[in-house]
């Protein structure tokens, strides 16, 4: 097994992403970030591509491709070297979702996840003694859950329930979660709780909780795509949590959970463009083997303009996506560009999977093609990190001040 991250460690450090002057395309990436790309590109074709679909078929995670994923740096991605991660750049990390999201959407979601989001929150909020102890294990083999969602607190995120409530020295919790990514895998879990429901959005606190301390997965979820990614209903019962587990400050888990959820739509972006790409991909080849009127059907104009308007239409999101990721890198606002990458590309990714089936009529429709699968995991693309309206929603705020 290739070993993707370490193999360029302190020389491509002299070419990260914020010292290029960028006067170049946005297809322009470091060698780091090739290096990212085409190393996961091979590790998703050989490790990942031979078992997707008894991966989906079983709904479960296959051990080897989490392990792999673990050995290759890719469960570490923007984490320091001092704590066991490759230390690779944002830009780096959406490379590697769309990567694995053209083979298969669901491994994408626990690797865009795990590092965009859990990670990330870790390494900005955590403080050294919670680095040493959660970020080390999360790059190198422990899997971590975003505990935000409750049954009446999807899009109203802040609505949420779950109670902490502080008895000496811990933090006693209790509350149910929903639709959590990676649970049943994970053994952290960044739980999103209200110190007091009396102060609103300004009570809710992070706090970084072990599985060992009682969290209970109540139902795992049986789910129309990304069947292997783990989506479950956890139950928190009287969970003891020490205090030294609280995540930065007490009552800004709000502004943590919006900061994070922000950067992290540009990953989803990255996943759906991936997806997309992958189904096209899927497609296309069988058009040029299938005849149809003495003909390829690929070689039916109908058929081609369809293909170059769909690639046409991936290429905006890709580069959104792309762009979205340096404006992040460049500390510059980016949270606009951000949405609307995850929008645009969810919905071209719908488009595209649509398509690829249409182009393949009906072995398109069976099993024999992985193109099914692609039509039923496009669809959490507009329901993840905030739905297609919520994007809208954000977009829009952020346009009325340039005109009203
Ligand atoms: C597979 C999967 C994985 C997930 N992983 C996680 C995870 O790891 N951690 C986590 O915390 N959560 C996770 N979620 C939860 C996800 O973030 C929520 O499902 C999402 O935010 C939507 O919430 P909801 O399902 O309650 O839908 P609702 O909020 O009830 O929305 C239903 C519909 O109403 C619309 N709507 C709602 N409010 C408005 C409004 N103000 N204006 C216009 N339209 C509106 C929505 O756009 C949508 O079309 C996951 C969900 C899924 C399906």
């Amino acid at each position: 097994m290739f070993r993707i991250a370490k193999t360029f460690s302190r020389g491509a450090r002299l070419f990260s992403s914020s010292s290029i002057a960028r006067t170049t395309s946005l297809h322009h990436l470091t060698p780091e970030e090739t290096m990212f790309k085409e190393a996961v590109a091979k590790f998703a074709k050989d490790v990942i591509s031979p078992r997707v679909r008894e991966m989906d078929e079983k709904e479960m995670l296959d051990k080897t491709v989490l392990q792999g994923l673990f050995d290759n740096g890719l469960m570490g991605l923007e984490v320091p070297s001092q704590y066991g991660g490759s230390e690779a750049s944002f830009m780096s990390a959406i490379l590697v979702i769309e990567q694995l999201a053209k083979v298969d959407p669901a491994v994408a979601t626990l690797c865009d996840v795990h590092n965009t989001v859990v990670n990330t929150v870790v390494r900005m909020y955590g403080t050294e003694a919670q680095k040493e102890k959660y970020l080390a294990p999360l790059a190198t083999e422990k899997v971590g859950s975003f505990c935000l969602s409750e049954a009446g607190a999807g899009s109203d995120a802040f609505a949420l329930q779950t109670r902490a409530t502080k008895s000496g020295n811990k933090w006693i919790l209790n509350g149910t979660k929903m639709w959590i990514s990676n649970s049943y895998e994970a053994d952290i879990f960044l739980v999103f709780a209200t110190v007091d429901p009396s102060l609103g959005y300004k009570g809710i606190t992070c706090f970084i909780v072990e599985k060992d301390w009682g969290v209970q997965v109540a139902k795992k979820e049986q789910k129309l795509g990304i069947r292997s990614s783990s989506t479950c209903v956890l139950s928190f019962d009287n969970v003891e949590v020490p205090e030294e587990n609280v995540l930065g400050e007490i009552g800004k888990g709000y502004k943590y959970a919006i900061g994070i959820l922000n950067e992290g739509r540009i990953g989803i972006g990255a996943l759906m463009t991936g997806l997309a790409q992958g189904a096209v991909d899927s497609a296309i080849p069988y058009t040029f083997q299938r005849k149809q009127f003495g003909q390829f059907i690929g070689d039916f104009q109908g058929m081609q303009f369809q293909f170059a308007q769909v690639q046409t239409e991936i290429e905006a999101a890709r580069l959104m996506t792309y762009n979205a990721a340096r404006l992040k890198e460049e500390g510059k606002p980016f949270v606009m560009e951000a949405a609307m990458c995850k929008l645009y590309a969810a919905q071209v990714a719908k488009k595209a999977a649509a398509l690829a089936i249409e182009w393949t009529g009906g072995v398109g429709f069976t099993r024999d093609l992985i193109l099914e699968k692609y039509y039923r995991d496009v669809m959490v693309g507009q329901i993840y990190e905030g739905t297609s309206n919520v994007q809208l929603q954000t977009i829009a705020k952020m346009l009325k001040p340039k005109y009203a």
